[in-house]
């Protein structure tokens, strides 16, 4: 299991990739290529056909991708960011 296998795109302008690196990599989904009906795990609720989302990847475990809406994405990746180490009082 090599886990450097997902090189993606080097990342070019991917804000995320700093300091939770270690997590996952995100990547918008065009309404025009989202062909299949997927279920966000935050939500539980249906990602359509036709509908941007975003694709969150597992550095650590590519296999593992999920899809998530974008507007529950970002609540967790806001969550998560701004939880545990940025505000830290
Ligand atoms: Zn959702």
């Amino acid at each position: 299991m090599p886990d450097h296998a997902w090189t993606g795109d080097a990342g070019a302008g991917d804000a995320w990739a700093d300091d939770e690196a270690d997590a996952a990599d995100v990547r918008h989904v065009q309404p025009y290529d989202a062909v299949k009906t997927y279920r966000c795990p935050e939500c539980d609720h249906e990602i359509r056909p036709g509908e941007g989302h975003e694709v969150v990847v597992p550095r650590a475990d590519p296999e593992a991708r999920r899809h998530w809406h974008s507007g529950c994405w970002r609540r967790v990746s806001a969550r998560n960011t701004g939880g545990a180490r940025r505000k830290r009082r």
